[in-house]
């Protein structure tokens, strides 16, 4: 029998002036940044955090500790493809991902499509099976006031 696993992925970075903005495995172009140990990609550790969920693997910190300096500055793209080479020897396959990026500026409706292109080929999945939506915070809350960048997302795995 087929079994199909979903998990649940959620992540916080704060926004600071001058910081490198990587985002969904691309670099913005804008004043502010993600401040993290890694290069704080947001989207990715949530889609990380979602993907080792449904296998029930723990999750990012305790697999990438950010007091180790393996990570420092490490682009989170490599941790994907780590996460995904998990899953793989539990001999999981990967349905589909879905996830919403909060983040009151800038407009990422123009690079979406850049970023799930990004994150399909490191995961060797099709495009259509990585979902990115965006959404502001009409400017309520930590996001709204620029503070911050949060990401949720949602996998589905599953093993025959
Ligand atoms: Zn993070």
């Amino acid at each position: 029998m087929q079994k199909i696993r979903v998990g649940l992925g959620f992540d916080v970075h704060q926004l600071a002036e001058g910081e490198e903005f990587w985002l969904g495995g691309i670099l913005l172009d804008y004043h502010k940044g993600a401040v993290g140990h890694s290069d704080a990609d947001v989207l990715i550790h949530a889609i990380c955090d979602a993907l080792l969920g449904a296998a029930s693997l723990g999750d990012i910190g305790v697999h990438f500790p950010d007091t180790s300096n393996d990570y420092k500055g490490i682009d989170s793209k490599i941790l994907l493809a780590r996460v995904v080479e998990l899953l793989k020897e539990k001999n999981y396959s990967i349905g589909n991902i879905d996830a919403t990026v909060s983040l009151q500026m800038p407009k990422l409706k123009p690079i979406i499509p850049e970023m799930r292109k990004v994150i399909a080929s490191v995961m060797n999945i099709d495009i259509e099976d990585i979902s990115i939506k965006a959404t502001t915070t009409e400017w309520l809350g930590y996001v709204g006031k620029g503070e911050g960048i949060n990401a949720h997302a949602v996998a589905l795995i599953y093993k025959d």
